[in-house]
């Protein structure tokens, strides 16, 4: 299990993307929201979608 976290401001085409704990991507985030502990990336964005309409995942995680 891993702990996923999401951005919680949008990127350029909207979309807030969903980071691994540990990501190097998450040291450049301001505020973002925890998700908890998750098997998979699936399973985490669809979490994410609870509070966000667009979400993505990472490239590098
Ligand atoms: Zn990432």
């Amino acid at each position: 299990m891993t702990n996923y976290y999401v951005n919680n401001n949008a990127q350029n085409d909207g979309c807030h993307e969903i980071h691994r704990e540990g990501c190097v991507c998450l040291q450049k985030i301001v505020s973002k929201t925890d998700l908890g502990l998750h098997n998979t990336c699936e399973s985490a964005l669809v979490k994410a979608r609870k509070y966000f309409a667009y979400v993505n995942g990472c490239a590098n995680c």
